[in-house]
């Protein structure tokens, strides 16, 4: 059975007004606050690398020229705080044809601020990355972003929108962010994906810049590897929800 399906099914069973706001709130899946782009079965064998918390200027680099040897894209969700030290890197991976998305300027808890605050963390953010001189890319119409932690509540979602962004979660998580987290247990999760998934890893961290992320970049080579023989095409956000 797959990790989402056992979230899910956890979630649910939680009784009451509580629950609904934890199921809501918490699970990537749940769309009761708002349709959230979290997966497109109908894409046929295509699968949607996510990378949140770069750019990390040792191993976003490493994942780039991975990413080339197999001819796969994916879906980088920059934060602010990096973005402005790394914009050499956003316009590499903007030329290779990755993807970039909004993942705020600081990293914080969103239900935890209030509307005006989404907003200005979503506009330092996407300041740090104009200035190198790229756009986000857009999928449903609006600009990607993913907020942190899968975290969100309506006030957040309708600031978000408000910005003119469109949330972006996953459906297959690997938590590759556990300090017990292995390169074998990072491919272990990925090797749930199947038709149309979008698979959340992590290229950075949101307290070091250039945080230790070799067990994702390895995991991330092991799933091209598995999916590449099995006709897996690795797509952009955008490309998967066209
Ligand atoms: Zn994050």
């Amino acid at each position: 059975m797959r990790k989402r399906t056992i979230g899910a099914a956890a979630g649910i069973g939680l009784a009451g007004a509580a629950g609904i706001a934890f199921y809501g709130g918490q699970v990537p899946t749940a769309q009761i606050y708002g349709p959230t782009i979290h997966r497109n079965p109908g894409a046929g064998k295509k699968i949607a690398l996510t990378y949140d918390d770069g750019p990390n200027p040792v191993h976003t680099p490493q994942l780039l020229s991975l990413l080339d040897r197999f001819g796969a894209r994916a879906t980088f969700f920059s934060i602010g705080m990096w973005a402005e030290r790394e914009p050499g890197l956003l316009r590499e991976m903007e030329a290779a044809g990755h993807a970039i998305g909004n993942h705020t300027h600081t990293h914080p808890t969103m239900p935890l601020l209030s509307s005006a605050e989404v907003k200005d963390e979503l506009r330092r953010c996407r300041a740090a990355v104009e200035a190198s001189g790229i756009e986000f890319s857009r999928a449903n119409g609006g600009m990607l972003m993913r907020p942190p932690y899968g975290r969100r509540r309506p006030g957040t979602l309708r600031a978000m929108r408000e910005e003119g962004y469109e949330p972006v979660t996953w459906s297959v998580t690997c938590f590759d962010w556990r300090r017990t987290a292995t390169r074998r247990s990072i491919a272990r999760h990925a090797s749930h994906a199947g038709p149309g998934d979008i698979i959340l890893m992590h290229d950075g961290n949101n307290h070091v810049p250039d945080a230790d992320r070799s067990r994702s970049v390895g995991a991330t080579q092991d799933t091209l590897e598995r999916y590449s023989a099995e006709g897996y095409e690795f797509v952009t956000v955008p490309e998967l929800m066209a």
